[in-house]
């Protein structure tokens, strides 16, 4: 039989496990406060008798993750891992020192399947999901080794956190537990390139969480050509998820829009953009795009960026620029793991 994934249950599923394995409430209660911690083996569970530790071993993984690569910005104090998982995969995850604190970027699965022409985690394909705990442990893992605590996440790493929804919705729960990170989750941001099924779902847990939206386009003509997703759900489904959500949660949503030159940032796509977000409870926040070397977009300059900026504020959209970091150390998601298995 397959071991069991003890570091993604709940305290509740944990009791049940124990309960069938005879073994007392406190000791299930134990376990889960190791496990909240961030432990990468039942070894560290010093206050559990050796023999039941041993025995723990049989049924259960504890799915950790090791640093495999370190890369720290000497422009501002970003670090970015490239983490090893316990199957021999990769993802990556980036820490940011913000004023507020510290946030911490992670990644929802290994690869993506949605194919954005301008991203390299999609380049591969998908290879799996991430485990609740394999998300948990980037943040634990970045908090232990430059001894901090994290206060903010975003979920703009590796992969679609809506097409990992069951793991991501575990993440959540575990994620704001007073037990271990205690991260509220209002000071969680859950990015998507607009799996609409998975707006209405995620709707319906009342998470305070940030949606973040990755509109990039505003017609479906442009859209098309960037994101496959949107033939899928193309821009109108998407603004109307987008307003059922904000209806039905009181929430601003955040529209992430990756500046490409030449394909995005034109006056009469601000224009067109300006039109079909009035009214609406949001925030635009513009990316300079990456250069990604697969694909030959490239990213406007400064002053460029700025004109859209301003265009956008005209036009009543409450719009900023998100601030580079990072910026010597390929801090773009995806772009370490492509490096990385280009070596290979
Ligand atoms: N899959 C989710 C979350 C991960 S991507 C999503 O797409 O929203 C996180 C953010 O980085 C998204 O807004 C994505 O569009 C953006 N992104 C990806 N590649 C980029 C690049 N080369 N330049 C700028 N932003 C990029
Ligand atoms: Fe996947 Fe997001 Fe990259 Fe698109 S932008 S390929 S959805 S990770």
């Amino acid at each position: 039989m397959p071991k069991k994934d003890i570091g993604s249950m709940t305290l509740k599923e944990i009791e049940n496990e124990f309960s069938s394995l005879g073994q007392p409430k406190y000791r299930a209660k134990q376990v889960y406060q190791w496990l909240r911690k961030g432990v990468s083996s039942f070894d560290e569970m010093s206050n559990l008798p050796k023999t039941l530790r041993e025995s723990l071993c049989n049924f259960f993984d504890i799915r950790s993750i090791k640093i495999k690569k370190r890369l720290e910005s000497r422009v501002d104090d970003t670090v970015k891992y490239l983490y090893e998982l316990y199957d021999g995969e990769y993802v990556e995850s980036v820490l940011m020192k913000y004023h507020h604190g510290y946030t911490v970027c992670i990644s929802s699965q290994v690869g993506c399947r949605m194919g954005c022409s301008f991203c390299a985690s999609g380049l591969y394909g998908l290879t799996r999901n991430l485990t609740a705990y394999e998300m948990l442990a980037q943040i634990h893992t970045a908090a232990k080794d430059n001894n901090i605590r994290v206060s903010n996440v975003v979920m703009m790493g590796m992969g679609e956190p809506l097409d990992n929804f069951e793991n991501t919705v575990r993440f959540l729960q575990l994620v704001s537990d007073g037990e271990g990170l205690g991260i509220g989750l209002r000071h969680i941001s859950v990015s998507t390139s607009g799996v609409v099924p998975g707006i209405y779902k995620l709707m319906e847990y009342g998470f305070p969480v940030t949606l973040s939206i990755s509109l990039h386009a505003p017609t479906d003509e442009i859209r098309d050509k960037m994101m496959k997703i949107n033939k899928a759900y193309n821009t109108e489904t998407l603004l109307k998820a987008c307003r059922d959500y904000i209806a039905k949660t009181g929430r601003r949503i955040s529209f992430e829009y990756a500046l490409i030159d030449g394909v995005n940032n034109s006056t009469e796509c601000a224009d067109i953009l300006a039109h079909r977000l009035k009214g609406m409870l949001c925030h635009l926040n513009l990316i300079p795009a990456n250069p990604v070397r697969e694909n030959d977009y490239s990213r406007p300059d400064d002053k460029e960026v700025k004109r859209f900026c301003d265009m956008m504020n005209q036009r009543g959209i409450n719009t900023t620029i998100r601030r580079t970091l990072g910026a010597d150390i390929d801090a773009s998601c995806g772009q370490l793991r492509k490096q990385h298995l280009n070596q290979q």
